[in-house]
């Protein structure tokens, strides 16, 4: 029996590490995957399409959303609340779709306890210089925000342990390649797993 439900795959990383370029090439190359839309009360970049990167909400629509319950999980990063949305999440992964969720570690920790099958990947590039160079060279952040952005990297390295891996993003096209081996396993361990218990199941009523 084969596991039919996707799984839910956290991506998280330092900001400038390279998980929306990951994404973006993982998505080109592999139909398989659903990536989760947050809402954010962050303003939009130039560049950024509603509904495409982010669904751009005011504070008080975001607050409302997590008054109904229609955020799996959400947390504050920087000077902005961010959430993931319910009803998207529940679809694709009924229609067999693995959603990718690209979250902070907040967020992250949150989605491992309500859901101890997801799978939590870290994102790190090569070395904090090349980070640094990153995210000041994607030039969509000031100088204070590439600064704060830094500093929470700092803080952000404490709660890694959890992390299921740590995938480092030096040549793209293996990360890629990497990220997508790590969800593939765990695919198959899911289905191992699930196959073992209905077969117990089975041979326990047999017996019963
Ligand atoms: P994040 O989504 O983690 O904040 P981005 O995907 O926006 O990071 O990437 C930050 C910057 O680093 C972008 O300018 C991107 O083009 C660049 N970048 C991403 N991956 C690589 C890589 N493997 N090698 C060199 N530059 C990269
Ligand atoms: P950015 O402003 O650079 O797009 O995102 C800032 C941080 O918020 C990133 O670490 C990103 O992964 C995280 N993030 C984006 N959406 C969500 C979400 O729905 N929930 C949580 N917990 N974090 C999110």
């Amino acid at each position: 029996m084969m596991d039919k439900q996707g799984i839910l795959v956290v991506l998280s990383g330092f900001s400038g590490a390279g998980k929306g370029t990951i994404m973006k090439a993982l998505l080109e190359r592999h139909d398989d995957y659903a990536l989760s839309i947050s809402a954010t009360t962050r303003k939009p970049r130039a560049g950024e399409v509603e509904g495409r990167e982010y669904f751009f909400v005011s504070k008080e629509q975001f607050l409302s959303m997590v008054e109904e319950d229609a955020l799996i999980e959400h947390a504050q990063y920087v000077d902005n609340y961010y959430g993931t949305p319910k009803r998207y999440v529940e679809e694709q992964r009924a229609a067999g779709k693995d959603v990718i969720l690209e979250i902070e570690i907040q967020g992250a920790l949150k989605i491992k306890e309500k859901f101890p099958d997801a799978l939590l990947i870290f994102v790190m590039p090569p070395d904090a210089a090349e980070l640094e160079h990153r995210l000041t060279g994607r030039g969509t952040e000031s100088p204070e925000a590439v600064r704060a952005r830094l500093k929470r990297a700092a803080e952000e390295a404490v709660g890694v342990e959890a992390y299921d891996y740590i995938l480092v993003n030096d040549q793209l096209d293996t990360c890629v390649e990497e990220l997508h081996q790590m969800i593939q396993v765990q695919h198959s361990r899911t289905s191992a797993r699930i196959a073992m218990i209905s077969k117990m199941r089975q041979e326990l009523s047999r017996l019963g």
